[in-house]
């Protein structure tokens, strides 16, 4: 499932290769996704992120607003042969962005523009004193936290196991015996987590591929996820991998408290 790192690298090429262009018409392909009409001449002037969700704004006021849930993929093409799970498809005068998507969960809606919409993001303005302020008193689980996306958007299971080793805290960690220090530990290793990968462009482990079809480079960099057995990186001791609200949750025990 792309998390915060790949929606990222998706949204700044999509900037680099449709901003200020023309959209020439829209086609959907799947009676599941909503029919969207009307595009023909419209401008884009802008493309967003806000957690995991792509905002693409148009000159007319309205955006197209994108979430690939779980298989979702835009790719970009100069020919307009549709590649297999195509659901929809935007063209351009240059070339073509398709939604590809085998599972069908991705969503495409055309949404009147608000302004100062911004999202709880632990990347962008959302202060840690805040998070504190809504959250510290928790009985919750760290990771559970991390990952619940009505607190903080953008972060799954890869990057919260990631950012979680980096900053020294047992994933199964109570939220309320955390002390000030470690909050800050858990924020900075977020942001400087989240920021290499999107350096990165994502993590490709399964099937996550960027706009124009590579795959990233992050899963180069993991020092824990999907490391079961493997040597811990500080400690020299042995990663294994638990169970945590389901997910398959990777850690060092000697480093992790
Ligand atoms: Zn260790």
């Amino acid at each position: 499932m792309p998390e915060l790192p790949e929606v990222e690298t998706l949204c700044r090429q999509l900037k680099k290769k449709i901003c200020d262009k023309r959209i020439l018409n829209t086609e959907t392909f799947d009676s599941k996704l909503a029919e969207i009409k009307n595009m023909r001449g419209k401008r884009v002037v802008a493309v967003k992120r806000a957690g995991k969700t792509i905002a693409i704004d148009l000159d007319d006021g309205n955006s197209i607003v994108i979430h690939l849930r779980m298989t979702g993929r835009l790719l970009w093409q100069k020919i307009s042969t549709m590649p297999k799970y195509s659901r929809w498809k935007m063209a351009f005068a240059d070339g073509y962005i398709f939604l590809v998507d085998p599972r069908r969960f991705a969503t495409v809606r055309v949404v009147r523009r608000k302004e100062n919409g911004a999202d709880r993001e632990i990347f962008g303005d959302f202060e840690l004193t805040e998070l504190l302020k809504l959250h510290g008193g928790r009985k919750t689980k760290i990771k559970t936290l991390m990952m619940d996306q009505s607190v903080v958007k953008g972060i799954g299971n890869i990057y919260a196991c990631e950012i979680l080793y980096r900053a020294g805290i047992h994933p199964e960690r109570i939220v309320a015996t955390l002390t000030a220090a470690q909050w800050r530990k858990i924020f900075s290793q977020a942001k400087n987590v989240l920021k290499k990968a999107i350096a990165k462009r994502g993590t490709s482990i399964s099937d996550w591929r960027d706009l124009y079809g590579r795959k990233g480079e992050n899963q180069h960099q993991l020092k824990v996820y999907g490391q079961e057995g493997k040597k811990c990186a500080i400690c020299g001791g042995t990663i294994c991998r638990i169970k945590l609200s389901g997910r398959g949750t990777y850690l060092c025990p000697g480093c992790q408290k």
